[in-house]
């Protein structure tokens, strides 16, 4: 009897959380289809030139009572939903959108959006790509995707072949939180990658701790032995990235050079900004 019992309440529990997440879900959709999704852009510059040389696009919600949400607070209830799908597309159309805008208005930038793991397992991901480029002609060229290393680790046959496929139409990838996801160098030389993205757990600890300082040399020297560029995330001093360009890591994206902005924000900051005076570009070009 007790057992009928304790099962019938297990039963009324799941049913309650299953409940609560179809109404996120539900909620999710509706923001979606409402307009409430943005993209916020994150600069990504090149140390040795001193340069912009290109935006990450990064998801956030804007929601009527709770304010601007990040990724974190939302994306994990749908990445194991098709609802992922849906978001993803919209995400990439609209960065190609901006890459439109930004083309017309003679910026010249890489736009890199965030791919989830079942996004990149569709049959279909690189024909919705291929369909992008009537619409916008000359923009694929400016489009990356960023791959979570774990994600490429789950099937790298398969992640082989979307990252060529991508190659194809011009659109370039990168393994990102590289280091949390024990990639050997089998693996890296089979994923025709453009650029590695340091994780930035090991970044943020460079200063003080030297494990990550030499984990973060030998991801660097790992990525120019295989002809790939790196980018350091996390970067939130200056001293952090003058540190990081002794270690001869290629580009730097972080709060120490700037925060996630909307698209609006974006050709102002490009204008004012100049690299630190310790990342020493004038000396650095002469050699
Ligand atoms: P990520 O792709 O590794 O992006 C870097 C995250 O670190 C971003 O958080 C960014 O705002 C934050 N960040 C950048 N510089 C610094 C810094 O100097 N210090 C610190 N503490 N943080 C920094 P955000 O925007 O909250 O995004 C979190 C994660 O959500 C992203 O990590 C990415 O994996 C995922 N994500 C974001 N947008 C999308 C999207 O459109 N689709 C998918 N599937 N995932 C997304
Ligand atoms: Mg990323
Ligand atoms: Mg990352
Ligand atoms: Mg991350």
């Amino acid at each position: 009897l007790g057992g009928k019992n304790m099962l019938s309440i297990f039963d009324a529990e799941e049913d309650r959380s299953s409940r609560s997440r179809h109404d996120r879900l539900a909620r999710m959709r509706q923001a979606l289809d409402g307009g409430e999704l943005r993209l916020f852009y994150q600069p990504k510059v090149d140390m040795r030139q001193g340069r912009v040389t290109g935006m990450e696009a990064l998801l956030r919600w804007q929601h009527p009572e709770r304010g601007l949400l990040g990724p974190l607070d939302f994306l994990p209830l749908v990445d194991n939903d098709d609802l992922i799908i849906d978001i993803g597309d919209w995400v990439i159309h609209t960065a190609m959108q901006q890459i439109a805008l930004w083309n017309a208005a003679g910026l010249d930038l890489q736009v890199s959006v965030n791919v989830a793991a079942r996004q990149l397992q569709r049959a279909d991901f690189t024909d919705k790509l291929r369909g992008l480029q009537a619409a916008y002609p000359h923009c694929l060229q400016h489009l990356e995707l960023e791959i979570l290393e774990t994600t490429a680790l789950e099937d790298i046959v398969k992640t082989a072949r979307v990252i060529e496929e991508c190659l194809a139409l011009g659109v370039g990838s990168s393994l990102d939180d590289f280091g949390t996801g024990y990639s050997s160098l089998t693996y890296l030389r089979r994923l025709p990658v453009k650029t590695l993205k340091i994780d930035q757990s090991f970044v943020r600890e460079i200063l003080n701790d030297p494990s990550n300082l030499l984990i973060v040399q030998g991801v660097i020297g790992l990525a120019h032995a295989f002809q790939l560029q790196v980018i350091a995330e996390g970067v939130e001093t200056e001293e952090h990235g003058r540190q990081l360009l002794q270690l001869k890591c290629d580009h730097a994206q972080g709060y120490g050079i700037a925060r996630p902005m909307p698209a609006a924000q974006v050709p102002d900051w490009i204008h004012q900004w100049r690299p630190p005076l310790s990342w020493n570009i004038d000396a650095q070009l002469s050699v």
